[in-house]
């Protein structure tokens, strides 16, 4: 909802000139809600951040629906401190200065009771106080509530912070049956929605986002991306930025299942969240991740409702949310604790013009930027890799390499062999200029230069990625050993007739993009070991590329199935992988590679 102007709120001409007065240029959000139905007489709940005037929301319908005529209390205004009683006087004063006839009084402890009588006395028809001295008021007879058309808690939840619950309640309960309750808080605790239950009818609840408050410290930025594109342009932000740790929100389930096939056949940690997973599984996803048991959550906004984790280092708008409310509360999960984060929104198409909406009525942040092109990612990676390489050769933490190294000596390969080829892959052809150094290395071939140690740089990263995602899984998988235990299905596990499905839909929708789609000169093989053999996407790339001494674009997008695997390669190479790999050792088992059957991809 817009911002409206005061005189759009069908105010007396008094009122307008005193808000005028007072230097309020348009009705702040609050105000916009809750003055119509104030006016209209309806109860009220008003939930808005501290700061975005919350007092004129109420004093300004108030003083208006006060009868000057009538010298009985008709308001009474329970606030929590003193100091907040006589602001709240000072505005109302302001408000109803051009009003004839209406006078209010504050009413707290430490002033003279003196004082106090007297202004009672006199016929105030609107009373601010605290709970107790209004109570005490009320034990007296000098405050009778017989005439009260309208009671309002004014920072509710700091009353009861504060422990008047007790003394509300008696007020409330001696009010006159007919009359207006309105609550106004900066947050909604349950006791106050119990207060509400009790004794309030059938509010309308405004709730106002504080969007200006958690702007700052989020960095907000929006990508027109093509449909299709979206799942690489993702790739491209995370390889980018480095992430490690965030939601990515989708608007179904079924994109959420999609999503979470594609990232996680690219080598990303994923899991997902949607409405049709059991609240045990939901739980367990809930518990690894709040653990960083995973890189990315894939989820609806529905599903991710009660995840509390607030150190999200990203929020991926993969689908943008159905309204500003939605993106805030999204977003909201990054960027806490003074940490900086970064919230990526998607649009596609038309859905430019609901986004821009979205900004423009929630007041939002949003900053465009150009999708970010190959070049920058290959460059961002390069630099992350060399970084990762001199980390490591400077802690000397290169020694759980062993383990690959033992498959390859297993398997038969000379360490030499295994030596030379790591070269190629890492600096091969790399005989004319480059980064220089260790090119005179492996530069037989002199093919390729840059591009080469690229694709090379490429393929470590990946295995590196799916390495991560392996060990999370593994992980995983060990947590759902005991099969009474998790009978119900799990995100990786889906059941046998539904598993097919999910990787066609998703290939239909997306087209991967010319790096590793099918259709930029692939051939779908397929190997005769899934997840059952605890294969990953880092044994299929690693054996390939390790065997073959092909360079890692060869293998493109690979989905791995329960007994079985699609992986995607280069066709001009796909006789020399089937011949290479075909009967090799995969985690223990021989393989068997063939041309993927056109007949099993279309009962995918
Ligand atoms: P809250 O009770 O929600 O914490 P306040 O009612 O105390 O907020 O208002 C905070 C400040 O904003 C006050 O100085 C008030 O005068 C000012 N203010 C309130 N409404 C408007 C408005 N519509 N335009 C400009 N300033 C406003
Ligand atoms: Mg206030």
């Amino acid at each position: 909802m817009s911002n409206l102007r005061f005189s759009e709120l069908g105010l007396s001409a008094e009122i307008l000139k005193a808000v005028d007065r007072m230097g309020f240029e348009e009705a702040s959000p609050i105000q916009t809600a809750a003055i119509p139905p104030i006016m209209a007489g309806e109860d009220i709940v008003g939930l808005s951040s501290t700061g975005s005037g919350k007092t004129a929301a109420f004093a300004i319908p108030m003083v208006e629906k006060v009868d000057p005529k009538v010298r009985k209390v008709q308001v009474l205004v329970l606030c929590p401190t003193r100091e907040l009683a006589v602001q709240v006087a000072e505005e109302v004063a302001k408000v109803s200065l051009y009003k004839r006839g209406v006078h209010a009084a504050p009413i707290f402890g430490g002033q003279s009771y003196d004082r106090q009588f007297r202004a009672l006395e006199s016929g105030v028809q609107i009373v601010i106080g605290t709970p107790g001295r209004v109570i005490d008021h009320m034990e007296r007879g000098t405050l009778r509530l017989d005439a009260l058309r309208m009671l309002v808690l004014d920072e509710a939840d700091r009353m009861l912070d504060m422990g008047f619950r007790e003394d509300i309640e008696r007020v409330l309960s001696r009010a006159p049956a007919e009359h207006q309750t309105l609550f106004f808080s900066a947050t909604m605790p349950r006791q106050i929605e119990e207060l509400i239950r009790k004794y309030s009818r059938n509010p309308r609840r405004i709730h106002i986002e504080a969007v200006a408050q958690n702007a700052p410290r989020v960095e907000q930025v929006y990508f027109e991306v093509e449909r299709r594109s979206k799942i690489e342009v993702l790739a491209r932000i995370i390889d980018i930025n480095d992430f490690r740790y965030g939601i990515v929100f989708c608007s179904t389930k079924v994109m959420v299942d999609e999503l979470d096939g594609h990232l996680h056949a690219r080598g990303y940690a994923t899991e997902r969240l949607h409405g049709d997973i059991t609240q045990a599984q939901r739980t367990r996803v809930m518990e690894k991740f709040r653990r960083r048991g995973f890189e990315f959550l894939i989820a609806t906004d529905v599903a991710a409702r009660g995840l509390d984790v607030d150190d999200l280092e990203v929020v991926f708008n993969f689908d943008l949310p159905n309204d500003a409310e939605d993106y805030t509360h999204r977003i909201g999960r990054t960027g806490r604790a003074g940490k900086s984060g970064k919230a990526f929104t998607f649009v596609s198409g038309r859905e430019l013009y609901s986004l821009q909406n979205m900004i423009r009525h929630g007041r939002l942040k949003i900053r465009r930027e150009k999708i970010p092109s190959l070049d920058l990612v290959e460059e961002a990676r390069e630099n992350q890799f060399f970084e990762k390489l001199r980390t490591t050769l400077d802690a000397g933490e290169y020694r759980k390499q062993e383990r690959l190294i033992d498959r390859l000596l297993e398997q038969g390969y000379a360490s030499t062999d295994i030596i030379a080829a790591v070269i190629h892959l890492m600096f091969g052809g790399e005989g004319a200029g480059g980064a220089g150094g260790v090119g005179g290395v492996g530069g037989a071939g002199g093919v390729g230069g840059a591009g080469e140690k690229k694709e090379a740089l490429r393929l470590v990263e990946r295995v590196d990625r799916a390495d991560r995602a392996d060990r999370a899984d593994q992980t995983a998988r060990t947590e759902r050993a005991d099969p009474k235990k998790h009978r119900a299905k799990t995100p990786r596990e889906p059941q046998a007739p539904r598993e097919p499905q999910a990787p066609r839909a998703a290939k239909q929708k997306y087209d991967r993009p010319a790096r590793t789609g099918r259709e930029a000169g692939f051939v779908p093989l397929f190997f005769s070991v899934g997840r059952k053999q605890l294969v990953t996407p880092a044994d299929i790339v690693g054996k390939i590329a390790g065997v073959t001494r092909l360079p890692a674009d060869v293998v493109g997008a690979i989905d791995i199935h329960q007994r079985h695997t699609f992986a995607d390669v280069r066709e001009e190479h796909a006789a020399l992988i089937i011949e290479k790999v075909n009967g090799i050792r995969m985690r223990g088992e021989a393989v068997r590679v063939t041309p993927a059957n056109p007949a099993q991809l279309d009962a995918e």
